[in-house]
């Protein structure tokens, strides 16, 4: 997707604070954090979001989650840490390339990542 700013990012068109890259997943810090720790994982390839998983892509969301738990362990989130995603507009969902939110580094209570 060519408009995409998350596919400019995988890219390397936009810059980022990347934390981990490899042929199908890259995670860097969010420009806003919620938390102390907060990055995002996404798939190279463009999907709109959760609601567009299927068993051709599915495997991506795996790889998703096998850096989520590498990055965990590398990055000391021992004490734990919580995973979203936002899909659509009730969701506020902002940018339609998927990614899993990583939010760590206190204590993240019982709400949720928007009023
Ligand atoms: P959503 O609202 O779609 O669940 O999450 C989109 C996230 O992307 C937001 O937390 C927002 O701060 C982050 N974001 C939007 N644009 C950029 C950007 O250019 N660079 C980075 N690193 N994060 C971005
Ligand atoms: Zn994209």
């Amino acid at each position: 997707m060519s408009d995409c700013i998350f596919c400019k990012i995988a890219a390397g068109e936009i810059p980022s604070n990347k934390l981990y890259e490899d042929e199908f997943v890259v995670a860097f810090h969010d420009i806003s954090p919620q938390a102390p720790v907060h990055f995002l994982v996404i798939p190279r390839e463009h999907i709109p979001g959760a609601a567009a998983v299927t068993p051709d892509n599915s495997r991506l969301i795996a790889r998703c989650f096998e850096v989520i738990a590498m990055l965990a362990q590398r990055e000391n989130l021992a004490g734990g840490f919580r995973v979203i995603t936002n899909n659509g507009q009730d969701a506020c969902q902002s940018v339609h390339h998927l990614h899993f939110h990583v939010l760590a580094g206190k204590n993240l209570g019982e709400r949720l990542i928007r009023d």
